[in-house]
Parts: C-alpha cells; structure tokens; sequence
C-alpha cells in the first residue's frame, strides 16, 4: 500500500465528513473500550502482569539478535524454513519465490499487519496466485477493494448495511442485515477455497525462541484452518515478534485478549511448532517463516526502539480521540492511532509521515492503556523535534511556538498579553462564548466554541484574595 499520510489533515477532513463513518467508529471503539475497562478491572493482577509483559519485551529487545539466532535454529531443527526478509522488496520477492517453488496457484490468508506492510498480496498476485483473505473483516475490505483500518478489526469503518450491499454486488447473496447470515455466507465462500488452497499465509503474534513455534492468537477458526489444512504454511512476522520463551506466553495471553477486546482469553491459541510429523492427523508438510526486518534493526539501535514492545493489541487506538474521530484510513497507511503515528513516520521516512506525531492531544490516554508500557506521548515529542530539526514543520508554527515560549516564561509579558487578549476576545463573545475567530485561529472555533473569559482575571483576583482562604474571609 503506497502510504498517503502525508495527507492526513486531507484525510481527517474527509472522514470527519463521513456520517456512516462516524456512527461505525463510536459505535466500535466505545465497546472496546468498555469492555477493556471492565475485563481489567475484573483481573486485580493486570497491573503486575503489565509490569512483567513491558519486562520480558525490554529483555528481548535488549538481546534481540541472541533470541532470533535461537528462533531459527530451534523452529529449522523441526523442521521449518526460516528465511530473512531486509526490506519489504526482499519480503515481496521470497514469498513469491516460495509460491512458485511450492507450485501454489491458490493460497489462503489469515490477518497480518506486516504483510500488509510489505505489499504481500500484489507481489504473489503477480506470481500468478489468487490470494484470498479469510479472516471475515479482512475478507469484508478485500470484496471492497479497501486496505484495514483498524490494528484488530479491519473493517471497523464499514456499517452492516454497506457490507450486506457488498456481499450482495460481489458474492451474489441476496441483501441481509443479519449479522448471523452475513458469516454464513462468507464461511460459505471461504470453506471452498480453504479446502483447495496450496497455501496457507498468517501472521504471528508471537514467535518463541527456545522452541521455535510460532503462536497465533484469534477469534475465528480461519487462522488454524488456513495453518494446517493446505500443504504449505507461510508465516511471516516482524523481527520484533521473537519472546525468549513458550514459557513467558502465558503473561501475554493475559495482555493481548484484555487490551485488545476486553476478552479473558482469545476463542482459539494456536502454538504451531514445526512441520507435520509421521503420526500426526494433519499440519503442513512445508513450514515457511518469514522474518521481516524491513527498518526494525534501525528502529532498535535509536531512541525510537521501545516502540518494538508493541504487541499490536489496538487499545492505543480505541483510546484515542484522534482515532475515534478520523478512523483509521486518515492515517494514510497500515498502521494508525497512536502507535501508526509513531511506526509509520519511522518505517516510511519522516518526510512522509510527519502529520502523524502531530495527531494526539498528547492526553496520555494511550500510555495508559499500553499493555507493555510503550510511552506514545513522549515518542510523539521525541518525533515533533525531530520534525522541527530536520526543517519539516510549517515555519509559521515554529515561529509561533516560539513567540509563546518566549510570552509564557516571563510572568509580565504573559499578564499584559492576557490583558490585550481578553478585551479583543469581547469583540467575537455571543452569550458568553466565544463562537468564531479570525483567519487561521478559525481553526480553534471550526468545530467548538469555548467561554468567553472571566470578567475578572485569575491574577488581579489571586492578587487581591492571596492568602485569604474562603473559610476566615
Ligand atoms: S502501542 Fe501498546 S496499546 Fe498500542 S497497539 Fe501496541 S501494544 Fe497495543
């Protein structure tokens, strides 16, 4: 997917245009985000649990290349390819590679951030395979032609209506709005394919070092179906997926489903370790995995590499405001909300994703909800500055963030100026609010206004009231 997010504020603009946009994201986001509270508040152990997840991932990245070296030497003794992708071209290229090898004309996909990063679909599609997605919101979008809005739920910017219409124009079903009929339908065209498919394509949302399995943590059965019933199985996963131990999942087991959908578990965890051995009922005969490293290595050597503790659990995005109002196609590539505006400005170039760090109130919410701890707003600061240094920000704005650095560190300048500003601001009041502004502060009352300010200043009434407190006046 070509990224576009340097057109976020366009983006933005669109989107909040959008009614049935808007209706689908409050609708989504606000269940997610309840049902996270609830489920954490319901486990008085999440916040110890939080502190162990943020623990392991820091003592992996800090020996990131030790636990890869045992991942590919422990998953290739059972039996599994390991190869390693640099870049996403390198990533484009091999998988291709492995389709022709294995003679695959059809391959089955389950959901995969990083694929989507690499542009996987369009290069095997080239190869002459016929990629069908088989996770349901994945399938809803590939119908529409459209790329995932959401880290979790792909196709959380689509209403029913519009995926009955869909199904209706592309599969030939008659309409429905029944949530229930709209899945049959779809595992009525999914079940064919998986049964035909030479290949079987996931993700993974973890890979674990000392036993070399790969583990797969879903709601729908389309992951397992589409590891072990074709006869190849091609895993790919960024290098940054790697926990030193099967034993360390079970901490993740407990993050990933609460963050994510407020769930105490995930309906299935699949640990897929290896090929099919002589015995076993089913499994694929070929296991490919494909490591991504694609600017990971950069990301860990800088300042940036906390960002690799990621366990793409979507709560930053539920949580965010910003999220909540544009969705997640704004973003203007694969990953979005909070953890998209930091990753994408690093993966894509910050001249590309500049808007991005830019796209918070920097309320902390995100932080908060971080399962392994990840400090989003800092990360945001961190990359503004970068923005400034590099000369990428508007030098209006820096010229005004200037000014008011210089206003808000001298109390006399600071007085006189809210002097100024609360007689001018009388001239916009209506009933005691400020509804409309001139020129570019217009954007401050585009979508809002604020109240008009005290009559009496703060300082004239903390000057004439210091030390008096209300009680012994
Ligand atoms: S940054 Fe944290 S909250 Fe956001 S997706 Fe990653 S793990 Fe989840």
């Amino acid at each position: 997917m070509e990224p576009r997010s340097h057109s976020f504020y366009r983006n933005s603009e669109k989107s909040l245009a959008d009614t049935t946009l808007q209706a689908a994201l409050s609708r989504t986001t606000g269940k997610f985000v309840y049902a996270r509270a609830a489920s954490v508040d319901a486990y008085p152990g999440f916040e110890d649990v939080r502190s162990e997840g943020a623990r392991i991932k820091k003592e992996t990245l800090d020996a990131l290349d030790r636990h890869l070296a045992r991942f590919l030497e422990e998953a290739e003794k059972r039996g599994a390819v390991v190869h390693v992708a640099r870049d996403a071209a390198e990533a484009r290229r091999i998988a291709a590679d492995i389709a022709r090898q294995e003679g695959v004309t059809l391959a089955v996909k389950s959901k995969s951030m990083v694929a989507e990063e690499v542009d996987l679909n369009p290069a095997l599609e080239a190869a002459g395979v016929e990629v069908v997605e088989s996770d349901l919101g994945e399938f809803i979008i590939q119908l529409a032609g459209e790329p995932p809005s959401h880290i979790i739920a792909p196709a959380v910017h689509k209403s029913r209506e519009q995926i009955s219409k869909l199904f209706e124009q592309k599969l030939s079903e008659p309409y429905t709005e029944e949530i229930p009929e709209l899945v049959r339908m779809a595992r009525k065209h999914l079940r064919a394919k998986f049964l035909a498919a030479g290949m079987g394509i996931s993700g993974a949302n973890f890979l674990c070092a000392d036993t070399g399995s790969v583990v797969l943590v879903t709601n729908e059965g389309n992951g397992r179906m589409g590891t072990i019933l074709p006869r190849v199985h091609l895993a790919v996963a960024g290098i940054e997926k790697v926990i030193p131990r099967l034993a360390d999942l079970p901490i993740f087991l407990r993050l990933l489903p609460r963050s994510a959908t407020g769930q105490a578990i995930s309906t299935y965890v699949s640990i897929l370790t290896g090929t099919k051995r002589q015995g076993d009922p089913e499994g694929p005969e070929k296991l490919h995995l494909l490591l991504v490293d694609n600017g990971r290595s950069g990301i860990l050597q800088g300042k940036y590499r906390e960002i690799l503790k990621c366990i793409r659990c979507g709560a930053c995005l539920n949580i965010c405001p910003v999220y909540q109002s544009v969705g997640g196609h704004a973003y203007g590539w694969v990953y979005s909300g909070p953890i998209g505006a930091v990753l994408t400005p690093l993966l894509t170039g910050l001249p590309e994703g500049a808007p991005l760090p830019n796209a918070s109130t920097l309320c902390g919410a995100c932080a908060e909800v971080c399962p392994v701890k990840i400090p989003l707003p800092k990360l945001f600061l961190e990359l503004r500055a970068d923005e400034r240094d590099q000369g990428l920000k508007n030098p209006a704005e820096v010229f005004g963030m200037k000014g008011y650095a210089a206003v808000m560190s001298r109390a006399g300048i600071l007085e006189a100026m809210e002097r100024i500003l609360g007689v001018l601001s009388r001239l916009f009041f209506k009933e005691g609010r400020v509804t409309w502004l001139p020129l570019k502060l217009s954007g401050w009352t585009g979508k809002r206004d604020f109240p008009a300010p005290a009559p009496v200043p703060f300082r004239k009434l903390w000057k004439k009231h210091r030390g008096i407190r209300p009680w012994n006046r």
